[in-house]
């Protein structure tokens, strides 16, 4: 995409295109760009490496891409020569990586104006690798730019920060993200409205839900909620428990933070809060009904205890038995 379609983080937008046209083709900077995951920050990296090499602008009058020509198509690809990016090798970005990167660095660029060097996930660099990049960071030649890309901006060093000009990246407003959706993936309005409000505002993760999965998902876990808001139906809640427990950890994850929403959703409802602010719009009469049955002092209560649920999972707990023992707790209340 190009920054003329982008949507959001207008600021950062007119900062990156400011460099783009006062560095009569050359930049030589290091850039963080900071911000949640999802929110685009790789995407305006690509828009940045693409204004920067495309064949068709002159940075300096109109600094964006055309999103056609073969350079613009090949940085979409992955497959242009000038524009690097580096990824976690595993858990870690290694010091090989970082040395092979320096060398990089401060050679001229091989087929456009100005190499782009993206480093995705930069809070995994290693001490070390980060290290033997301070040198590099401090300035680079000026026809290579590098972005360090991360949702977890405080875990760089002090010593990577300060050689960076920072750039925090927010998510959209809701409405705004409709609007982006409706403009670029036609679908129904309720669906962009889901996604918008599933993915908390952020493009990259909005785009990324696979929304019959989620709704398929959701189906299960809100009839298991009813369920256990009429109690009595002991085997059939140990028997949800068991096929939540035996997921992938990816799915069992995100079955949990979709429970989560749910659980949040109805008391929203409850508090008789604004309709607006619930996630899953598309279901508001079913939760209605729901929360009512429920009444807002248990439902608080469930809240709490899934909420406790949670953060026992993050230390490794044995999934079935506490989803058992949390599913049960609920029933009695
Ligand atoms: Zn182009």
């Amino acid at each position: 995409m190009s920054f003329a379609t982008l949507a959001g983080n207008e600021r950062n937008k007119r900062v990156i295109q400011r460099l783009l046209q006062r560095g009569d083709g050359q930049i030589g900077r290091t850039l963080i760009f900071a911000g949640p995951a999802g929110v685009g920050k790789r995407q305006f990296a690509l828009t940045m490496a693409k204004a920067a090499n495309c064949l068709e602008v002159v940075p300096e009058q109109s600094p964006d891409s055309c999103d056609r020509c073969a350079t613009c198509r090949r940085i979409d690809e992955g497959s242009y020569g000038d524009v690097i990016m580096i990824v976690p090798d595993g858990q870690s970005i290694r010091i090989a990586q970082t040395r092979a990167m320096n060398d990089e660095v401060f050679y001229l660029p091989r087929e456009g104006r100005q190499r782009i060097f993206i480093i995705d996930e930069a809070e995994r660099l290693r001490e070390e690798s980060a290290n033997s990049l301070l040198k590099t960071l401090e300035e680079p030649p000026p026809t290579s730019t590098i972005i360090l890309v991360t949702s977890r901006p405080d875990s760089l060093l002090p010593t990577i920060r300060s050689r960076a000009q920072r750039l925090n990246f927010t998510p959209l407003d809701l409405p705004a993200l409709e609007a982006f959706l409706a403009a670029h993936y036609p679908r129904p309005r309720e669906e962009n409205a889901l996604l918008a409000r599933l993915s908390g505002g952020c493009i990259g993760a909005a785009l990324a839900i696979d929304l019959s999965v989620y709704r398929q998902e959701r189906r299960v876990l809100l009839e298991l909620l009813e369920l256990l808001a009429d109690g009595h139906q002991r085997h059939r809640v140990m028997k949800a428990a068991e096929f939540v427990a035996k997921k992938e950890r990816n799915e069992f994850e995100a079955a949990i933070e979709a429970i989560n929403g749910l659980l949040r959703d109805l008391v929203i409802i409850s508090a008789a809060a604004e309709g607006g602010s619930i996630v899953n719009i598309d279901l508001t009469d079913r939760l209605k009904d729901l929360a009512l049955r429920l009444g807002p002092r248990r439902l608080i209560l469930w809240f709490e205890k899934f909420s406790e649920l949670r953060r026992q999972l993050r230390v490794n707990v044995n999934r079935q038995l506490a989803m058992e023992a949390l599913l049960l707790s609920l029933q009695k209340q």
